[in-house]
């Protein structure tokens, strides 16, 4: 039995190529606030994230009970927050900014793990903020996407997500892609799990993009 994972988004082979280097990067909480909207819908529900350890199960709890949330309520809040994701996740502040910059050196593409049956609400999203650079939206491993990418970019590539296992993953799959987390909400930062050798930690866009630039132009 095969299992199928879907992908949506411009092939690997149609995608632009205008410079040497590439910068991928994730979406939720590089591009776009994925946890402060996630806790304003909790809020609705009635429900608080604590930011105890480095994970949502568990950390979600009823503010009348204390009860945690389950992992499968938790599924039901993070599906609503994509389908109403245009008017709830905004634009991380200075991302703009920083790519329009930052693609006079780099060709860019975005990269989510997101569900691709909400492609559309994160293209309209992503349009409507002029952030209008490929976006591949897959439930592949993310190390398989780059190493692809890596085929057709033979310049430095960065990798920048949120997740370390993210980071850990493209570095299995492609070792010389240069590693950069940024992860726009500060209270999962005392948390995070030990990053992959070299990782460069980014604060803000201001930093991750004085680090993006230096790795695209070799500096
Ligand atoms: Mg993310």
């Amino acid at each position: 039995m095969t299992v199928a994972h879907a992908t949506r988004g411009p092939q690997v082979a149609d995608l632009p190529q205008r410079n040497e280097a590439l910068l991928v990067l994730d979406i939720d909480e590089v591009v776009l606030h994925f946890i402060a909207p996630f806790c304003e819908l909790l809020a609705e529900y009635g429900a608080k994230l604590h930011f105890d350890s480095f994970k949502l199960t568990g950390n979600v709890r009823s503010i009348s009970t204390g009860a945690a949330l389950t992992g499968h309520e938790l599924d039901g809040v993070t599906e609503r927050l994509y389908v109403e994701q245009r008017e709830r996740q905004k634009p991380v502040e200075g991302v703009g900014a920083a790519l329009s910059r930052l693609s006079g050196v780099a060709d860019i593409v975005f990269l989510t793990a997101m569900t691709p049956t909400f492609y559309d609400q994160r293209r309209d999203l992503l349009d409507a903020a002029d952030l209008r650079w490929p976006m591949i939206a897959t439930e592949r491993s993310k190390g398989g996407v780059v190493a692809e990418l890596a085929q057709r970019w033979r310049g430095p590539i960065a990798f920048v997500d949120d997740l370390p296992p993210n980071l850990e993953g493209v570095r299995r799959s492609v070792p010389g892609v240069h590693l950069v987390h940024l992860m726009a909400n500060p209270d999962f930062r005392p948390h995070l799990p030990a990053m992959p050798t070299g990782t460069i930690r980014a604060g803000n866009w201001a930093e991750a993009e004085a680090a993006l630039r230096r790795i695209a132009t070799g500096a």
